[in-house]
């Protein structure tokens, strides 16, 4: 039997590559969005598959589902933070009524639970790089204090429905991750970068710069997300490339890769213009990923040269 898997946000970015992987295992797969921030385009090439249905629905309203399912993957949110800022109230209820019933779903099924969590339960972490047994520093009223709650709730939620339902469930704390199918307005670090050094434009620096993230190429994602999902690990895990670098760094690297009007004779540093830093951006952000290798095997393989090339190549697709 080929097993039947939901994934909510399967239009999204993460969402749509989970759905390609999951069909590519084998499974039927049922993807929910409701198209606020994810786009159909991401999982257009899947529509008339046999194995793919997509229903636009939010996940937070009344959710039903005909026949049996084996895995349910709760992934809607918006995650990028001009997005969660400018839907502060969707955001905060899909981590907490959504997860609801997308817990209730599995519960009601008999389905394994997988929910993706973030890094953002950390905050602005005190401790580095960040292990799962750290509780983290989060501003609750601060502007992000909305995605960063809602994700904290949303893993307490999780472990109720492991420890009072015995349901089966995981949770990956997913750290910033990038790659083809990323909206090019999201206003994310990566995607903003690429798209300004395509156009020529400068490449806008938060702060000055020296904040660090660390940049996992999807594919990676993706791998790391089935491996624990196939996992018995029932406690979060942390899911990223551990290879750190600044915001500074990280637009030097897109300047050499894309090239072109931001690069050329003038010189890399003038093609970048710095502005102020948003309220709360963490300093500094690097997962630990011993767990992951101990539990199940998994580290990432994609350096970030080869990754941004290929979003870059992604990225020029869509700007024509
Ligand atoms: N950032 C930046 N310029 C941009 C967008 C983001 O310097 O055009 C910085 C932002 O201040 C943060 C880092 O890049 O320090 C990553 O931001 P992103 O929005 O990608 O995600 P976050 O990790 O903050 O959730």
């Amino acid at each position: 039997m080929m097993p039947r898997t939901l994934i909510t946000g399967g239009a999204g970015f993460l969402g749509s590559h989970l759905c390609d992987r999951l069909i590519k295992e084998g499974h039927r797969v049922i993807c929910l969005d409701n198209l606020i921030t994810g786009m159909v385009e991401n999982v257009a090439h899947l529509i008339g598959h046999d194995a793919f249905r997509f229903i636009k629905l939010d996940v937070t309203e009344y959710l039903y589902i005909d026949g049996p399912l084996d895995y349910v993957l709760h992934f809607a949110s918006p995650a990028s933070p001009i997005d969660y800022q400018r839907l502060p109230i969707q955001t905060l209820k899909v981590g907490s009524l959504g997860t609801h019933k997308a817990l209730g779903l599995a519960k009601a099924k008999g389905a394994r639970f997988l929910l993706a969590s973030t890094s953002e339960v950390y905050g602005d972490p005190t401790i580095h790089p960040q292990r799962e047994e750290y509780w983290g520093n989060v501003n609750p009223v601060g502007p992000r204090g909305v995605y960063d709650e809602a994700k904290r709730f949303a893993e307490a939620m999780t472990m109720a429905y492991h420890r009072y339902h015995g349901l089966d469930t995981r949770i990956a704390r997913i750290f910033n991750t990038y790659g083809p199918r990323m909206r090019p307005n999201d206003g994310r670090v990566v995607s903003n970068f690429i798209n300004q050094a395509l156009r020529g434009e400068p490449l806008t620096v938060y702060g000055d710069g020296a904040q660090t993230r660390s940049f996992c190429y999807v594919s990676d994602l993706v791998e790391g997300l089935y491996c624990l999902l196939m996992s018995g690990e029932v406690n979060p895990v942390n899911i990223g490339n551990p290879k750190e670098f600044t915001v500074l760094d990280l637009a030097h690297m897109v300047l050499k890769a894309v090239g072109g009007p931001s690069a050329d004779s003038t010189g890399l540093a003038t093609g970048i213009e710095l502005r102020p830093l948003p309220v709360d951006d963490p300093r500094t952000r690097q997962p630990d990923i011993g767990l992951a290798q101990e539990r199940f095997g998994w580290e990432p393989k994609v350096q970030i040269a080869e990754g941004l090339a290929l979003t870059i190549e992604y990225f020029r697709k869509q700007l024509k």
